[in-house]
């Protein structure tokens, strides 16, 4: 049985002031329970005032990036040990903004989930397909080879903190979700993918998340296919009652 998951990725919204407001309202509405586990991904410099504004409500704080050094010359970035220690053990990984604006490469991301690993985070990997590789009907080819160049040399226990996000860039943001039976078809793939390299058991236990667009309105339809477990949900997050009603969905 796979707990699911609803998380918010917050990207570079909500200064401090509004990251509080938003905060406050998802405490006041939520109502937490075993069948999911909420996590909210505010940007870098509001985490901490998050993680403690969280302190005594379940929902887990998230950073949307690290870097996979533990320190040095890196200006501007982040490494897993800052995150760690302010309280922060979740971290997103590959969304497509990164891969497509800062050119995170697979080789880059397999080194930020070694080190997730290494330090015992949650990592919340994203994989997807451009509307030209699903055009060319490449897109199971590209999402296999995306887990398997970043995540195929951790060994199976690192699963234990690994969660899939299948996210196809054509959904992301745009207002057009994958249909419920696209989503299926492919976290079916993926999960069929892990067993091959992993074996049943484990694949079976990989929780992925679906991400891209998705609404109140059309939640709980994707969350109820058998391969669905919860989302990744970008702008639909920034409003509580929003949120609030997609996690609502990953309930029923
Ligand atoms: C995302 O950025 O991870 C995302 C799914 O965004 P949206 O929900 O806005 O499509």
């Amino acid at each position: 049985m796979r707990t699911k998951i609803v998380a918010g990725n917050w990207k570079m919204h909500k200064t401090l002031p509004e990251t509080i407001t938003l905060i406050n309202e998802l405490k006041s509405i939520i109502k937490t329970d075993n069948k999911v586990e909420v996590i909210i991904a505010p940007s870098f410099v509001n985490l901490s005032k998050a993680v403690l504004l969280l302190h005594d409500f379940p929902i887990s704080v998230a950073a949307q990036n690290m870097h996979f050094a533990d320190y040095g010359a890196y200006t501007g970035e982040v490494s897993a040990d800052m995150l760690n220690t302010i309280g922060v053990n979740t971290v997103i990984l590959g969304h497509s903004e990164r891969r497509a604006y800062f050119n995170e490469t697979d080789d880059i991301l397999q080194q930020k989930a070694e080190k997730a690993y290494e330090k015992g985070m949650l990592n919340i990997f994203c994989v997807g397909e451009k509307l030209e590789d699903r055009t060319a009907g490449k897109h199971f080819e590209i999402v296999k080879n995306q887990l398997k160049n970043a995540l195929f040399n951790l060994p199976k226990q690192a699963y234990k903190k690994i969660v899939i996000a299948y996210e196809p860039v054509w959904a992301i943001g745009t207002g057009q979700t994958a249909t419920p039976e696209q989503a299926q078809e492919m976290h079916k793939f993926i999960r069929e993918t892990m067993a091959k390299k992993y074996g049943y058991d484990l694949a079976d236990s990989v929780r992925i998340l679906y991400g891209g667009s998705v609404k109140p309105t059309n939640a709980k339809e994707i969350f109820s296919k058998p391969d669905v477990d919860g989302g990744l949900i970008g702008g639909a997050s920034l409003k509580a009652k929003d949120f609030n009603a997609i996690i609502e969905a990953a309930k029923s």
